[in-house]
């Protein structure tokens, strides 16, 4: 079965059930096809636009280079982010686990920490709604030298 979106020559826009495209034709043609709404039999299939989100505002694919910057930028944040926690959170090492949880029944200081987790102890985390992520890769060192 096909279900076709129809419109009469009022305008009228309704929907219909077919065994096939040529089954529609057959029964618009004998006049087997009527707007429920008029009663006309001028009915017609509308013009339908793909079902594709964002057709209309599709962009073009990156060229590769540009992806290769994208890409390079993301790694840099990244290894920004890392930079930060590692200023600015502390190290807990392999207490990560326990302090994670103690912070979060609010028997250890709310403040940011890093350190090693298994992953078991990271599954036990978020099985108890304890959000955890992995900490991106450092960031590759910036070239030293410049050339002028
Ligand atoms: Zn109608």
């Amino acid at each position: 079965m096909i279900r076709y979106a129809l419109v009469c020559a009022q305008a009228h826009p309704f929907e219909a059930w077919f065994s096939s495209s040529a089954d529609f034709d057959a029964q618009a043609e004998r006049g087997l096809v009527e707007c429920p709404l008029c009663a006309s039999r001028e009915v017609r299939k509308q013009i339908m636009a793909p079902a594709v989100a964002g057709t209309r505002n599709a962009q073009p694919p990156a060229p590769p280079a540009e992806l290769a910057a994208r890409q390079k930028m993301f790694m840099e944040a990244l290894g920004e982010l890392r930079r930060h926690v590692e200023t600015h959170f502390e190290n807990v090492g392999d207490r990560f686990a326990r302090e994670a949880r103690d912070i979060h029944e609010g028997v250890s200081e709310n403040r940011g920490i890093y350190g090693e987790a298994t992953a078991e102890e990271v599954r036990a985390l978020r099985e108890d709604g304890i959000a955890v992520a992995p900490l991106p890769p450092a960031a590759a060192p910036r070239p030293k030298t410049q050339i002028n």
